[in-house]
Formats: C-alpha cells, structure tokens, sequence
C-alpha cells in the first residue's frame, strides 16, 4: 500500500501569511504553531514564515518553543503561554522564550526561578476577559500588576505585554471582553510604562474586527488556509495542504483508495465530494485502512484521489468536511496519523 500524502504548499503559505500582514497592519502577525503547526510540521512551518518575514511565534507550550527556538535561531519572539514545570521555565529563561502568565501563583514561581537564575524573565501577563481558560481575574488584576512590578524593579522580570484570549463566537461578547481587557491595559499602564505587545485577537478576530486587534495578532488558522467553520471564504486565502490517496484496486467497478480512519479520516465523512483526475466524486465509503470513491471515465490503479484541498481537482477544503461533521478544520488536518507522508511542494 503506498502511503497518503500531505502536500504543502510552500507558495501558498507565503501568501496567505502576506494577506494576513496586508490585512492586520500595523498589527504584526504572531503565527501559532500549536499542535505540530496545525499538522503541517512546525520544522517546515517556522522556517517558511522566516522566510516571509514573521518574525513573532506563539508556541503554546515550552517544549515546542524550544524546538522553534533550534529551528530558527536568537532573531525571533517565540511566546509559550500554557503553564508549565520550573524546569522547563529554566530553560524557556536561558533560550529567551517570553512567557504568557494566567495565574499569580505561575508568576510567583517564574519570578523565583529569574530570581535563582539572574536572568530576568519576559512575562505577557494575561486577564481574564470571561473565556475562564486561565487568566488573572479582574479582581486579582491590580495585585498581579504590582508583583509583576515589584519583581521588575529588582531585575527579575520585564512586563513585556498584555493578552487575553476571546471566544471569537459573538461579536457582543467579544466587545465586552474587549473592556475588561483595554481596563487591564489601562491599569497596567498606570503602574509604569504601558507594555509594548497587547495581544487579543486570534484569526477571525483579527481579520473581521479590526478594532479588537492589538499590536500584535496571535493567528494560527488563516495563514494554514484555514477558514472558519461556518465562516466565509477569504480574500488571498487557500488552503496550504491538499491529502491525497492512489487508487490500488477497482472493486466491483469504483476505485479502492489507500487512505482509511486508521489514517485519521473521520468515517463519518462517507459521502462527501473528493478530487480524481476527472473532478469531484463521491467518497462512498471509509474503511480503516481503505476507503471507495466513485469510478470515473478512464479510471486506473495508480490514480490519484484528492481527499481535501484548494479544489484544483473537484476536492472540497479540510473546513468544508468539517462542517459537515460539525466541527473544524483544524480538527480533520490535525488528527492524520504519522503514517500519512508530509511532501512539501513548492
Ligand atoms: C489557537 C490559539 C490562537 C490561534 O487561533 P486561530 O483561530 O487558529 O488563529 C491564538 N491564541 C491562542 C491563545 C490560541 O490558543
């Protein structure tokens, strides 16, 4: 059986992380590179944002940005937000990774291991703007504030920025996050000097609600070509990976393709539309290692079949099965096994 393959577009990431810059400026991009560069492998990912010219990553956790860190070398941010062990914030000290704080109890300790270290830390303190995914409370937000300062004045840390993480689901939430945030700004600023990153907006935000951005914008989905579920299509933006199977048999006359659940292929997504060389057909059945397309005129073992793409072959994107399987894009590309061969195209 050969193996599926995701091709990346090498040429098309560059775009779209161009039409994101367009879109946001002055707002400078952060690319997200969680969960493998949103499976697109964060190697291949981060050295092609360099070459566009990003120079902020926003890594999640510590251990990625590390390996973004070897990857690209001391002229990049790379921001990692969730909480972490004091070893691993050791070492986010030693490899200059700014460090995305939720809880004063995690300030605490990344003030005691600067302290130890005499390295001084670069905190993004961040306020809960009503998401309840890690945040200082409004409440606790002036204390948080004064520790931050305090530890700053003894040379332990540097309050680089200010950030938050909103739902994206309304646009009246969203703006009542957006107080509770510009309030935290505010009052961060009162203590000394205002940071310089304030950071709340992710891809659809970013692009829809200009007067949300900050001055900078953490964007993982739109640069991968990823729309939002239930979203429109957007200017300048496609898919960056197309999946694709070869027909290994004809059986009872539809073609037999080598891509199956075991590769990550919801089965769920019997019936949808994919990409042949004679454009879209049914996908009529997902098995776990094999699943049946439609025939088509001429069709042949060694035929390609495109699971998900930019639509060059009839295909439909990653986030239109998703949809139909009521979740998101990211879900379809991040869940493929190792079995299915990352090909990077120009
Ligand atoms: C995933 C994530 C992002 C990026 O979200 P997209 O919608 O993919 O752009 C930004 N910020 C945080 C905190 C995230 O977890």
């Amino acid at each position: 059986m050969t193996r599926p393959e995701l091709r990346l577009s090498r040429g098309t990431f560059r775009a779209n992380i161009a039409a994101v810059r367009d879109r946001i400026a002055p707002s400078a991009l952060m690319l997200v590179l969680k969960d493998d560069a949103y499976g697109h492998g964060s190697r291949w990912a981060v050295e092609t944002a360099m070459q566009a010219g990003v120079e902020w990553f926003g890594s999640y956790d510590i251990r990625t940005a590390l390996n973004v860190r070897r990857i690209a070398g001391g002229d990049v941010r790379i921001f990692a937000w969730a909480t972490s062990s004091d070893d691993e914030i050791d070492e986010a000290l030693a490899r200059d990774i700014d460090l995305g704080v939720g809880t004063i109890a995690y300030l605490r300790r990344i003030i005691a291991r600067a302290a130890a270290l005499g390295a001084p830390a670069r905190v993004h303190l961040k306020i809960d703007t009503g998401l309840h995914r890690n945040g200082v409370l409004p409440e606790d937000w002036a204390d948080a504030v004064a520790e931050a300062r305090d530890a700053e004045r003894l040379g332990h840390l540097e309050l680089v920025g200010i950030w938050s993480h909103i739902a994206e689901a309304s646009d009246a939430e969203d703006d009542e996050a957006q107080a509770v945030f510009l309030d935290a700004v505010r009052v961060a600023g009162e203590s000394g000097t205002t940071p310089a990153f304030v950071h709340l907006t992710a891809s659809a935000a970013s692009w829809w609600r200009p007067e949300l951005r900050g001055t900078v914008s953490r964007i993982g989905a739109f640069c991968y070509g990823i729309r939002s579920a239930d979203g429109p299509e957007l200017d300048g933006i496609r898919p960056v990976a197309s999946l694709s199977a070869l027909v290994e048999d004809i059986v009872d006359g539809d073609a037999v393709i080598s891509i199956g659940s075991f590769d990550g292929l919801p089965s769920t997504l019997a019936g949808m539309p994919v990409g042949t060389p004679a454009g879209s057909r049914a996908l009529r059945a997902i098995g776990q290692t094999t699943s049946v397309v439609e025939a088509w005129p001429g069709m042949a073992v060694g035929d390609e079949v495109i699971l998900f793409g930019a639509g060059d072959s009839g295909e439909v994107s990653a986030t239109t099965l998703a949809e139909r399987i009521d979740t998101v894009g990211e879900e379809i590309l991040t869940r493929l096994s190792p079995r299915v061969r990352r090909v990077v195209l120009a």
